[in-house]
């Protein structure tokens, strides 16, 4: 079983959902022998929440990581990589992000949990990270040692986070990605804010729009390579041993490109810009397609369970296998996403938002299709109680004892990390 989660990628940037560019040829050859999720959810635009989501089948209220990102642990929650453990597979994680280090639990189950971080981001000296070249190398060694196991291996990209900075040719592989009459932005002094590029983002002489959706562009051909190398590895594993394999593919929240005013930033709002994610499924027995019925990130656990034979448990998500064997709809729930501060219920085609501006608490109802902007329509009373009351009762979160150095902290706050709610006291 293969876990791929690309951090920080937008669907519309993939040639399987519609991109006009070859960024993603090898996502796009796995794509046609599987399932293409067209309306999947995030459970948070935040890292860590939404792989523990991930990882645990649980909401974001609901896990002790809760909506902080990088000071908060799951704490005795059953995770996927436990499930597997127990069932005798070998497991591992390579990983490629500060904020899902070892100290998050995250590694709870995982035989080899490497989240060895060599490599430093352009505009942030103690923000470490792990390009895909290396992440692939590390996963590729794991597999060659392999035995006679079954195995359960998540591999997570960090590429497309910003800053974009992949390596050449990817820097200047895509062009035309200006829209017409677009004007520059200016650098903001901080890595949040509206209309402007976040200090974070900043690349030297780069004001246009345009030129970050190409190097963004850039960045997903980078991963895309180095999947490939991966899928072909892990195919030829299983081959030798004439083993079934499962693939999900999937990414931990999305990015603006300019929504609302946000450019190239996430972790603000659960609006679709962030909370569409895309997601691939390819196992045995499940006839390649397209599906448009609303699935999310809590749906991975039960799902990977299923299709390796194993209980799915009593989680959140539903095995989404047994539809897609029998070729019958998914059925329609509410979903969620959630920052703490913004929360968001998705149902069918339309999501109920609730978030805080300022001190006020604002509410909405809005359509939204996968292809494009969201709007607003008259409130959902029945879907906006579900979502209060959902928001209403939240788990307690585990805070990390010295998840951050002081240092570190304040470069945190001071490099817009700032509505971390696990900097707050727990209880809010
Ligand atoms: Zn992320």
């Amino acid at each position: 079983v293969l876990l791929v989660i690309v951090d920080t990628l937008r669907p519309d940037f993939l040639g399987a959902y519609g991109f006009q560019q070859p960024t993603s040829p090898n996502l796009d050859a796995l794509a046609a022998q599987g399932v293409v999720f067209e309306r999947a959810l995030a459970a948070s635009s935040r890292t860590a929440p939404s792989h523990a989501s991930i990882m645990t089948s649980l909401w974001v209220t609901e896990h002790s990581i809760g909506p902080a990102n990088g000071s908060t642990r799951l704490n005795g929650e059953v995770t996927l990589a436990q499930r597997f453990h127990q069932a005798g597979y070998d497991t591992a994680a390579f990983i490629g992000n500060i904020v899902i280090r070892r100290r998050t639990g995250l590694d709870a189950g995982f035989d080899v949990y490497d989240d060895e971080l060599p490599d430093v981001e352009l505009n942030r000296s103690d923000f470490f990270e792990r390009t895909a070249d290396k992440t692939t190398e590390r996963a590729l060694a794991w597999l060659g040692q392999r035995g006679k196991h079954p195995f359960f291996l998540w591999v997570h990209y960090q590429d497309p986070h910003g800053p974009y900075t992949p390596p050449a040719p990817y820097d200047h592989e895509f062009g035309g990605l200006s829209k017409k009459g677009e004007k520059p932005l200016r650098a903001l002094p901080r890595s949040a804010g509206r209309h402007g590029i976040p200090a974070y983002q900043v690349l030297p002489g780069l004001r246009l729009p345009g030129a970050y959706r190409a190097r963004y562009a850039g960045e997903v051909a980078f991963f895309d390579a180095y999947l490939g190398r991966l899928l072909a590895a892990v195919r030829e594993r299983v081959r030798e041993r004439n083993r079934p394999l499962v693939v999900a593919f999937t990414a931990d929240h999305g990015e603006s490109m300019g929504e609302g005013g946000y450019w190239f930033q996430h972790g603000h709002a659960t609006t679709p810009d962030l909370a569409h994610v895309p997601f691939v499924l390819v196992a045995p027995g499940i006839a390649p397609g397209r599906r448009s019925e609303l699935v999310h990130h809590v749906d991975v656990m039960p799902t990977l369970l299923d299709l390796a034979g194993l209980p799915p448990g009593e989680v959140r998500g539903l095995p989404l296998g047994r539809f897609l064997r029998k070729g019958t709809p998914i059925p329609e729930r509410t979903l969620f996403t959630d920052i703490g501060s913004d929360v968001s219920a998705y149902r069918g085609n339309v999501f109920a938002r609730i978030w805080l501006r300022g001190r006020r608490s604002e509410s909405g109802t809005f359509t939204w299709s996968p292809a494009g902007r969201w709007t607003r329509q008259r409130p959902d009373h029945a879907l906006l109680a579900e979502l209060r009351n959902h928001a209403s009762k939240r788990k307690r979160l585990s805070l990390i004892p010295q998840a951050f150095t002081p240092t570190e902290k304040a470069r945190l706050r001071a490099l817009g990390y700032i509505d971390d709610p696990a900097e707050r006291p727990p209880d809010r």
